[in-house]
């Protein structure tokens, strides 16, 4: 086990809150630095699968947050003109009682952040990190010219913009996606709604338009979807420009059954633009530094991996720390446990997205005829769910996890909570 270390974590999203909540754990001094005054969450809702629900419970963090999500069983899509299924990814067609929990950013936040809290690790906002200066101990640099530090490690959990990665040895940036997507999150109307599925529209690849349940940001509150719409975001203010009736008409003529959520918009400025990019860093790890979450691979959420390959890095930092006893042995562990599971998601995540977002004929034809009957016939639905749960390739036993059976979940009076909130 390398010796207790002094630990700055670079962000307050959910890799840099899971990655303070091990390694406190683990002993050593850790001081988070977040650029926002108030560390709070960007967006709406995200999918939480198997992976990311084994590293909460392996917080302990399990219940608190099925209180508060919504879980999923299924995600359905089809076209938008004739309704003819496109896309039905079921969990439970592999063993095991999986499911997806679909929360609000704000839920998965304020469950992590309230962890950290109560373990008092120390969190300093306001501070916009910018370099790092590495000698024998590491020190941050801030862009209003302050000096941090010194420390042992720097872990860089600042998101898909980070400064900081540049200091590995084989630096990469995000190549921006064609397609991103406005969302929003508006109260849940059931209405003909599956309130434990993701449910899509599409028109070739260039629409899709998608409602999750995602429960509740917090306990007591209302019960919440998130509501999507993918677009260029090159064509975003020409959208904006022919005015929020137009679009709407457009989004009901390809789904009518959206009405009761598009009556709660009544501005674009509830509508968040989010830009989708895409990289992978070769090695997630430099001098004293590591590189976790969407700092070290971002891509589109097309397969909903993220937040929970950010939650697996955290687990992965931590019980390479814990298994060898120098720190560059341990980064060089962290990077090896993580190799295989990032560069496969991350390639399928690449290869996936154009089939729904991009401005292609024939992926889409290919998708509507082909794929869709193809993914009814044994193992397809069986490969489909593990790619979906994250679990095509093993994540857990490099990093020290096991994954518990669900079945066991389902029937237990935490779900019985959760329902009757
Ligand atoms: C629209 C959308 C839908 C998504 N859906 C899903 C989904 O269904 N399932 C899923 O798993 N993932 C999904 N994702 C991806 C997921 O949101 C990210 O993978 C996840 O948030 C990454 O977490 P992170 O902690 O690495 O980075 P972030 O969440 O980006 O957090 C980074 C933190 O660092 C702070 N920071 C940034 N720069 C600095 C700096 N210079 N100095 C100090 N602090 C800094 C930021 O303020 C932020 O708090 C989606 C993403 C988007 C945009």
């Amino acid at each position: 086990m390398v010796a207790p270390l002094d630990i700055a974590v670079a962000g307050a999203g959910p890799a840099g809150l899971a990655a303070a909540l091990y390694l406190h754990r683990a002993g050593h001094r850790v001081t988070i630095f977040e650029r926002f005054h108030e560390p709070s969450p960007v967006g709406s809702g995200l999918i939480l699968q198997p992976t990311g629900l084994t590293v909460l419970a392996d917080l302990g963090l399990l219940d608190a947050i099925l209180a508060l999500g919504s879980r999923i069983e299924r995600l359905h899509g089809a076209d938008a003109a004739s309704g003819r299924t496109v896309l039905d990814v079921r969990y439970n067609a592999r063993p095991g009682g999986r499911f997806g929990l679909a929360v609000h950013r704000a839920a998965l936040f304020g469950v992590l952040y309230r962890a950290v809290r109560e373990v008092g690790i120390s969190i300093e906002t306001g501070i916009e990190l910018d370099a790092l200066e590495t000698g024998e101990r590491v020190r941050l640099l801030c862009n209003d010219g302050r000096n941090l530090g010194p420390f042992n490690l720097v872990v860089d959990a600042s998101g898909s913009r980070s400064k900081l990665r540049r200091h590995v040895a084989q630096p990469a940036e995000p190549r921006p996606l064609a397609y991103g997507a406005f969302w929003t999150s508006l109260v849940w109307r059931g209405e003909g709604f599956d309130e434990h599925a993701l449910t899509q529209r599409y028109d070739r690849a260039s629409v899709m338009i998608g409602v999750l349940p995602i429960g509740r940001s917090e306990p007591g509150g209302d019960k919440m979807a998130a509501f999507f719409w993918s677009l260029r975001p090159a064509d975003a203010e020409v959208v904006r420009a022919k005015g929020l009736e137009a679009w709407k008409e457009r989004v009901l003529s390809l789904w009518p059954a959206c009405a009761s959520y598009l009556a709660q918009i009544d501005s674009f400025d509830q509508l968040t633009l989010a830009r989708y990019g895409h990289h992978t860093l070769k090695v997630p790890a430099g001098r004293r530094l590591a590189v976790i979450g969407d700092a070290a691979h971002s891509t589109s959420p097309q397969l909903g991996q993220g937040a929970n390959m950010a939650l697996l890095d955290a687990a992965a930092l931590s019980y390479a720390l814990k298994t060898k006893g120098d720190l560059e042995d341990a980064l060089g562990a962290y990077a090896g446990a993580r190799r295989w599971h990032v560069r496969t998601f991350q390639a399928l995540s690449l290869m996936f997205t154009p089939f729904y977002q991009s401005d292609s004929v024939l992926l889409p034809f290919i998708r509507d005829r082909l794929v869709a009957t193809a993914a009814r016939v044994p193992p397809a639905p069986q490969l489909l769910a593990s790619m979906v749960a994250g679990t095509m390739i093993d994540p857990f036993r490099p990093i020290g996890l096991a994954e518990r059976n669900w079945s066991e979940i389902g029937t237990s009076p935490t779900v019985a909570a959760v329902e009757t909130v």
